[in-house]
């Protein structure tokens, strides 16, 4: 698969590092049957670029060039009131000398706050241009399009860039991904039994099954859902994996069963915290000092450890697990990744 034909920005000049867990593998060995489990490993896209980056960073490599070749002069897009995906846009904004503006999502109602932390604090200090705060289950596209429209009609030109990135174009980022994990693994005599990733937009699983698939990289990806069940989920990244794999010119069906997801981890609802995700920060953090953010792999973290216990994967089998980073949110939870904020959902 030839990537080299569509425009990219580089927003991080290495590939970013797998490394073995083995003091989480063990503690997590001790709480599965037999008091055997896999061994975790983890590909660290927290350390992609930009402020701090995540797995928006490689969507918008592919993205922000598309931008700048049709000569753009502001991103506009839209996210959650912490939306990593928007802090990301803004970072290679401003890198780029191009202004900002965001529609922001009230998902949880009473969710929004002008002066939270986080990503909400990084918005200011990056200077977004404007931030438009809608309710719950409005058109996003629509509201994303008001603002392109009052942009030209300033004589400027925005460049609308859906929620989390995930477009056909954003996809190509995981293909990447998928292609820097296999020349990896190839370096370093490297194999895995398991990929587990989120799944939330789609663009990252979707990217990746693309990517697995087109370049016959035959290991698993079990996707983590942020916030549906795998009935709402995986014709979403089927579609996007599809999307992805016509862009690339692949002219191939992506087979169903390359698409799977689990449930059950994101409840109540997308963003709110359950204590099995910060069982996971905890754990994670404790045992290697890698930290997690509360609303995305916390509760992916809490699906590997799930599938885990529940024998899922054979004991000694290698699962790798791909940070997507979103460490800002984890300072607007600080009481209750530590517990301290009374009970959470179970
Ligand atoms: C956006 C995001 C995800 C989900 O990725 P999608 O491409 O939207 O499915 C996972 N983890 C983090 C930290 C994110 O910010």
């Amino acid at each position: 698969m030839d990537l080299s034909r569509f425009a990219r920005r580089r927003y991080t000049d290495f590939a970013t590092p797998i490394e073995p867990m083995p003091r989480f593998s063990a503690a997590l060995a001790a709480t599965c049957p037999g008091g055997r489990g896999p061994e975790v490993w983890i590909k660290r896209d927290d350390m992609l670029g930009l402020f701090p980056g995540g797995n928006k960073t490689r969507k918008l490599e592919f993205l922000v060039a598309d931008a700048l070749a049709q000569g753009a002069d502001t991103l506009v897009t839209c996210g959650a009131p912490q939306s990593n995906h928007c802090r990301i846009t803004l970072a290679a904004a401003a890198r780029e000398g191009l202004k900002c503006r965001f529609v922001i999502e009230e998902r949880v109602p009473g969710s929004y706050h002008p002066q939270a932390s986080g990503n909400h604090f990084m918005f200011r200090l990056m200077g977004v241009e404007t931030l438009t705060v809608v309710r719950a289950g409005s058109d996003m596209a629509a509201a994303m399009q008001r603002e392109a429209d009052d942009l030209a009609s300033q004589g400027r030109r925005g460049y609308i860039i859906p929620g989390g990135g995930s477009n056909a174009l954003g996809g190509l980022g995981y293909v990447a991904c998928a292609q820097e994990l296999q020349q990896q693994c190839f370096d370093r005599g490297l194999r895995f039994d398991h990929v587990v990733v989120g799944s939330g937009s789609s663009g990252t699983h979707g990217g990746l099954v693309a990517g697995f698939v087109g370049n016959r990289i035959d290991v698993p990806i079990i996707g983590v859902g942020v916030s549906r069940d795998p009935q709402q989920q995986e014709p979403l990244v089927l579609k996007e994996a599809q999307a992805v794999a016509d862009l690339l010119g692949l002219q191939m069906q992506i087979p169903p069963e390359a698409v799977r997801s689990v449930g059950g981890y994101w409840q109540p609802k997308y963003s709110l915290p359950n204590a099995r995700m910060v069982e996971a920060v905890q754990m994670l953090a404790r045992t290697e000092g890698i930290p997690l953010d509360p609303v995305y792999t916390g509760k992916i973290m809490a699906g590997l450890i799930g599938l885990a216990r529940a024998g899922e994967f054979a004991p000694g089998e290698r699962v790798l697990f791909i940070h997507t980073g979103g460490l800002p949110s984890l300072h607007a939870f600080e009481d209750v990744v530590l517990g301290a904020g009374g009970p959470v959902a179970p």
